[in-house]
């Protein structure tokens, strides 16, 4: 029998049109299979309906013409060094002039003779006596034989990658759909289909990938058609029933372990503490306490901003379990930030006589399994570590209770392999210092139960933030040196251009020279994702003990650093940051009692307007990071406004939380904290920002489904099931397919 799994087989290469040279170019794109292919929808539509003869275009509105290439000259301006293509096109009634920036390359694609289509706003450029002008304009070359395909329609635009056109992708699907159309297998219900209004995946996939002729104009907006709330439905779907089931087996099948809620242990911990705990740091410990004392394992997540004191509250989860005669776990995405963990509870531990034990990565030999040996026989009763700590030979005598920090580093897999480590449930409480919206906190952490600590310990003041554009550089270096005469440290911090280490490597090293002549006293570090963990490990202690007074770093700063002397931050290309992850940058300073300032240089010239709107255009909001690493040279006059209210905003917004989901507003939900970090949960059609309502109607829909046939074995339901353990089987330990 046909399956739903069965497109997913065929490897793209063997689509007519593709073959082993192209198929590795469209996986690039994602596109591995037939299926894949399917599901890589156009991200826009043209009107090509009507081609006009350039005589009769109309200034100001939105045209399509059609020409030869007559010129093409490439010029750099004086001023603001800018490279400019001035393309000249004719047609049969006239001739078009179009300007391009910054794209050298193009001098190549518009030779002349060439034939071309060109989409955009034209205007009449008066100075030089009325001629009809585009600025930077959607192009794409005709080979003349394009007949009714490319012209005279509603035109798919896909997402193109070097080496594949828009153009050969829209002849590829074409033969994807005809060749495969008649196997499409729908695994939404037909009666929840009906209820939603939604149509079949045969009608949506053509409908989307070749619009007919008579499509509404409104179609140009993709998202907004049923078909593509199809698509998307889908996706949340699959999710939705895999995080309900994910749910529901474990809560039968958790073995947990009831903690007192009382041991002596804890009273001396609370006799100990340096200072009161604030309110919500109370709220949550009796959250907490109250999961640890039930016979089901806790499965908690803990929220708070950088600085509100996640750590003791962390500290008392592992005395509560301690005090019970089991072992606590506290892992950490770093070394580095294994090794602070380790330093500030190493304190707390022996004024209680807990003795605390880091496993380090990198050891081998005797020294490993001397450490080794320390968690299996139960000396360790607090252990530290990374996630070396997932690997097998790690055992433990009695482990009761894991923390995992800043978990969106960690994938859902390893939580679950960390777990698997007890002969019993362990209670797992997984903190983070990132804002994570709702939205995205629900799909990431469904099967979670949340609390949050909104509320800072007194005394604490919110970091001033000032923008400098980049000609104001020695202004800002000037409150540095404020703060070091005053016997203070600075950070300084360099985005990641591109994900290379070596790009990374050499960004700092650059950025430490270019600062020496300015503080020539002044005693510099450097510390990046190159350096081995033993040099990190002696920058960060030279830091801890101000033998360094400025230190240079890439984005490694970006989590859990605690150095009270450093109340200063400079991050350069702010620009190129989220705002999510500058917030977490600036948590950094102002942990002590001293005011903490974080000054941002831009290179996005004079910031101006204090509005917090943000104006949004469907292609902006689209902006891939690939177009965000080629700032500042060609960000277009869209993007580099938006990125002007983001940092303005920034700048005067102190909370995490609001500043997270303005992010997923403008970026989507992919970008709010780099792609690679939520991985896992990458859709193809849907965008939690935008999908936020059908993501809810998805989870009412799940739980209905599973209310009525709680393993999907109905025959209905025989598809749905299948695609469900396909693609969320494993990652979220869903059991065989029955
Ligand atoms: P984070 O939530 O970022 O992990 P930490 O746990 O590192 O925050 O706490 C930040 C600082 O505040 C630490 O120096 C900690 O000792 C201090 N702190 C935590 N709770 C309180 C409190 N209730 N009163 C005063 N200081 C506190
Ligand atoms: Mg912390």
């Amino acid at each position: 029998m046909a399956s739903p799994s069965d497109l997913s087989k065929i490897p793209i290469q063997y689509v007519k049109g593709v073959g082993p040279k192209r198929a590795p170019l469209l996986e690039k794109l994602g596109v591995r299979t037939v299926e894949d292919a399917l599901w890589c929808i156009p991200w826009r539509y043209d009107n090509r309906l009507e081609i006009l003869p350039i005589r009769s275009v109309v200034p100001g509105t939105k045209v399509t013409v059609r020409g030869i290439v007559e010129s093409c000259r490439v010029a750099v301006t004086s001023r603001r060094r800018l490279v400019l293509i001035t393309l000249v096109v004719r047609d049969e009634t006239g001739v078009l002039e179009c300007l391009f920036f910054n794209q050298p390359f193009l001098k190549n694609t518009f030779t002349p003779g060439v034939l071309v289509l060109l989409t955009g706003v034209a205007t009449l450029q008066s100075r030089h006596g009325s001629k009809l002008m585009m600025k930077a304009p959607f192009y794409e070359l005709l080979d003349g034989q394009e007949g009714e395909q490319e012209v005279g329609r509603i035109v798919p635009i896909y997402h193109e990658t070097h080496g594949v056109s828009s153009k050969q992708i829209r002849r590829i699907m074409q033969g994807v759909l005809e060749q495969y159309r008649h196997q499409l297998i729908d695994v939404v219900p037909f009666s929840v289909r009906r209820s939603l209004g939604l149509p079949s995946l045969a009608e949506a996939l053509p409908a989307l990938h070749w619009p007919s002729l008579d499509a509404p104009v409104g179609l140009l907006n993709a998202h907004e058609t049923a078909e593509h709330r199809r698509l998307a439905f889908e996706e949340l779907l699959l999710l939705q029933l895999a995080l309900a089931m994910r749910r529901k087996h474990a809560e039968q099948s958790s073995a947990g372990i009831p903690f007192p809620q009382h041991n002596p242990l804890v009273a001396r911990f609370r006799k100990a503490l340096p200072f009161s705990l604030t309110t919500a740091q109370e709220r949550v410990i009796r959250e907490i306490s109250q999961d640890m004392s039930q016979p089901t394992a806790m499965n908690r997540l803990l929220q708070g901003d950088v600085g509100c004191g996640k750590t003791i509250v962390a500290f008392y989860a592992m005395v509560n379990a301690c005090g019970a005669g089991y072992q606590a776990v506290l892992m950490a995405p770093t070394e580095i930030l294994s090794e602070q963990h380790y330093a500030s509870l190493l304190p707390h531990c022996e004024n209680l006589g807990l003795s605390c034990h880091l496993v380090k990565g990198g050891i081998s030999g005797w020294e490993r399994e001397e450490s080794l040996g320390r968690l299996q026989s139960g000396v360790a009763r607090i252990i530290v570590g990374t996630h070396a700590l997932l690997q097998p030979d790690v055992q433990f005598q009695k482990l009761g209770l894991v923390i995992v920090d800043e978990q969106h580093k960690f994938g859902v897999l390893q939580r679950a392999r960390l777990r698997e480590k007890a002969a019993w449930e362990p209670d797992v409480l997984v903190m983070t210092a990132t804002p994570i919206p709702r939205t995205l906190a629900m799909t990431l952490y469904g099967d979670l139960d949340m609390s949050v600590i909104d509320q800072f310990p007194p005394g604490k003041k919110p970091v001033e933030t000032k923008l400098f554009m980049r000609s104001q550089r020695k202004a800002a270096y000037g409150l540095i040196e404020k703060e070091l005469e005053a016997g203070r440290q600075a950070y300084v911090v360099y985005p990641l251009v591109e994900p290379s280490e070596k790009v990374d490597l050499q960004a700092a090293v650059d950025g430490a020279a270019q600062l020496q002549p300015f503080f020539p006293n002044c005693r510099i570090g450097v510390l990046h994702g190159r350096l081995p963990s033993r040099d990190k490990e002696r920058v960060m202690g030279d830091f801890r003990q101000h033998h360094i007074d400025i230190l240079v770093a890439t984005t490694v700063v970006e989590v859990g650093l605690d150095v009270q002397n450093a109340t200063v931050m400079l991050i350069e290309h702010a620009e190129r940051f989220g705002l999510a992850q500058l917030h977490q940058l600036r948590g950094r300073v102002g942990r002590g009692q001293q005011q903490g300032f974080c000054l941002l240089l831009h290179a996005l010239g004079k910031l101006e307007g204090t509005g917090l709107q943000v104006p949004l255009s469907l292609e902006a909001s689209r902006l891939s990071s690939s177009e965000m690493g080629t700032w500042p040279t060609s960000i277009p006059e869209v993007t580099r406004s938006m990125a002007r209210q983001r940092l303005l905003v920034f700048a005067q917004c102190a909370d995490g939380f609001a500043l997270a989901e303005e992010d997923l507003k403008i970026r989507g939900s992919g970008q709010v904290l780099g792609v690679q970090q939520w991985g896992e949960l990458k859709f193809r059609v849907a965008d939690l920002a935008r999908d936020g309502t059908l993501f809810m109607k998805a989870k009412e829909v799940a739980r209905d489904l599973l209310d009525r046939d709680p393993e999907l074995l109905e025959p209905e339901h025989h598809a749905l099931r299948e695609k469900l353990f396909l693609q969320w089987g494993d990652k979220f330990s869903l059991g065989v397919v029955g």
